[in-house]
């Protein structure tokens, strides 16, 4: 349905071989890595991203961190996300959150826990343990070479 191509007036480019209807699908994946953006951490789900209605927050992260400044880091949708980040990341983010948090000022801890460190944190952690993500990252990072190139 899409096809990678190169466009003298606009380079490389992704290219529809079928009429594509406004608003149709035409590729979705998995991020390796993600967080909701700092100013949405509080109103999106940590898990699946969604706008919370009624949130729930991760009561390890509400324990050390219930100051104004900061405040909860992890906010989700349900119970069920909750449970699935526990175990997709957050347990890892959560304990390093809890450390951080004990070395610090209070009012000072989580200040540095920008998205970018978030991400990158997230991402060590996977490719430490998902040998399969690692090789497909390895790849990624690979084929972002050759482009450049
Ligand atoms: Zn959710
Ligand atoms: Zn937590």
């Amino acid at each position: 349905m899409i096809t990678n191509a190169t466009r003298h007036d606009r380079g490389r480019c992704i290219v529809a071989s079928v009429d594509l209807k406004l608003g149709q699908v035409v590729s979705a994946e998995m991020p390796f890595v993600y967080v909701p953006q700092q100013s949405k951490r509080t109103t999106h789900c940590n898990h699946c991203l969604k706008a919370i209605e009624q949130s729930l927050r991760c009561t390890a992260c509400m324990r050390d961190l219930c100051i104004n400044f900061i405040g909860q880091y992890a906010y989700y949708c349900s119970n069920d996300c909750y449970k699935k980040d526990w175990k997709r990341y957050h347990s890892k983010e959560c304990k390093a959150i809890q450390l951080h948090t004990k070395r610090s000022e209070k009012w000072e801890a989580g200040k540095h826990l920008t998205e970018s460190i978030r991400l990158m944190a997230q991402l060590l952690f996977m490719l430490e343990k998902d040998t399969e993500k690692k090789e497909q990252f390895k790849a990624l990072v690979e084929r972002t070479i050759n482009i450049q190139h």
